[in-house]
């Protein structure tokens, strides 16, 4: 018997949410909690005569610690399963902090508005410290770790599928393929087509934020920093076929390196075609990826913002998209002496996804991970409290649930690899 709250009610969440309530015996009272409360209504509508699952909603600004505190206090969560915003999640981690719930999350922090004095200062140390540029990076809430394990609780960051189960397929290959790993190439490619000329796959805003800052990857050590979509591949994808991926900085580089020291180099490729990358230059050029406000006809607004109002909604993206992702990672080691190659991935068909809980295959393979972690966490096999990444976990339980939920393996031992 769990009492969990789901903030946010986009892509990602709502495919959480329809997983969870098709594991009533676990999830038995949930709370969907977001800004926008009438799609928070409208999915429960939907989902409450299917389901053994108590759902209740609420309106919550996620930016409001009192707000949160209050809701929390009422609903008594065990976890609160954060699915909007990074721009959040340090405020509700102080909120489950306060009213003794276990925290879960897709992605880490990063502010709203990166011209804050106090935040800019610090990220520009960081930046000359560690030597890569995104906004995003995992030290703010591992600032975080003592409050959690005070109090017996676990705050999971990243645990969607990249970050998230990559991680979970990093601690798999360390168990069980390797003595020690010396490279990984995490490879995330979406096949998919959903026939608009320029659309994000999740939040647009959070999506350009990524991709449009600097690239880096991780050498014997150190971050090595290169111009954004500076370094493209061709790649063939099981299930897709070939595709153009570029390197990318992302973060569970950061998470890996720490906990996997000896993995010497690291690096994430993404795949875009070529209407994505021609649509956001063309964006960056005119200003509309910024995220410092700007007066326009007396009412300040941020071009990002505005720009992702333009943009197709994620979460309505699900009927259209034909196609498949592959995500997964290459490792290559030493077992037993012997140098050797391995890959690990899923599939995961757009239409099929569609098909399962009216969603596309990027917030499916985002939500289920979400949800099996969390039930990891309630049924008390992941129990080490404080805060955590996935690879910290035996993934063993998660590969299971994985594999059962929807987002099989596919293993090789004779991966092409990526140069
Ligand atoms: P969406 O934009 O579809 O959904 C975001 C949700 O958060 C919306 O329901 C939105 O409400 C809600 N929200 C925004 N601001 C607030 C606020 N102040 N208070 C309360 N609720 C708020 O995003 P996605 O579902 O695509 O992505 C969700 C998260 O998952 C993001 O952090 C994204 O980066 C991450 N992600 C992680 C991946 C991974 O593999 N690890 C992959 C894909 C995404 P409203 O309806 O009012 O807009």
């Amino acid at each position: 018997m769990s009492r969990v709250i789901i903030i946010g009610c986009g892509g990602v969440a709502q495919v959480a949410i329809h997983k969870c309530c098709m594991h009533s015996e676990v999830f038995t009272d949930l709370c969907i909690a977001s800004r926008t409360k009438s799609k928070c209504d409208k999915l429960k509508e939907k989902l409450q005569p299917k389901t053994k699952t108590n759902i209740t909603t609420a309106q919550v600004d996620a930016n409001d610690y009192d707000a949160l505190v209050k809701l929390f206090k009422e609903f008594k969560p065990e976890i609160v399963m954060h699915l909007g915003m990074p721009y959040h999640n340090l405020v509700i981690m102080d909120a489950c902090l306060e009213c003794n719930s276990h925290y879960l999350d897709t992605a880490a922090y990063e502010p709203e508005d990166v011209s804050e004095p106090v935040w800019r200062k610090r990220y520009e140390e960081r930046r000359k410290e560690k030597g890569f540029s995104a906004y995003f990076d995992y030290a703010y809430q591992w600032e975080y770790m003592e409050k959690f394990r005070e109090k017996g609780l676990i705050a999971l960051l990243g645990c969607g599928f990249d970050p998230g189960v990559t991680q979970g397929y990093v601690a798999y290959a360390k168990k069980h393929e390797f003595d020690t790993i010396e490279t990984l190439d995490i490879l995330d490619c979406n096949g998919g087509d959903h026939g608009y000329p320029f659309a994000t796959n999740f939040n647009s805003e959070i999506n350009l934020r990524e991709v449009s800052s600097p690239a880096s990857y991780y050498e014997n050590g150190h971050w090595i920093e290169i111009p954004a979509m500076s370094v493209k591949h061709e790649y063939y994808f099981d299930g897709v076929g070939k595709k153009d991926m570029y390197l990318l900085h992302h973060e569970e580089i950061e998470s890996i390196a720490k906990n996997f020291p000896e993995i010497k180099r690291m690096r994430f490729y993404m795949t875009f075609g070529e209407s994505y990358i021609r649509h956001m230059n063309c964006l960056e050029d005119v200003g509309m990826l910024s995220t410092k406000p700007i007066m326009y006809e007396g009412k300040e607004i941020v071009p990002i913002q505005f720009l992702k109002a333009l943009l197709p909604d994620p979460a309505t993206l699900g009927a259209r998209t034909i196609g498949k992702t592959n995500i997964g990672c290459i490792f290559t080691g030493y077992k037993d002496g012997k140098w050797k190659k391995y890959y690990i991935y899923n599939m995961c068909d757009h239409q099929e996804s569609y098909k399962e809980v009216e969603s596309q295959a990027v917030s499916y393979t985002t939500g289920v991970p979400a949800m099996c972690g969390a039930m990891l966490i309630l049924n008390g096999t992941w129990k080490d409290s404080g805060v955590h990444t996935v690879e910290e976990y035996d993934p063993d339980p998660f590969i299971d649930l994985l594999n059962k939920n929807g987002l099989p393996i596919t293993e090789s031992y004779e991966p092409i690899m990526v140069d």
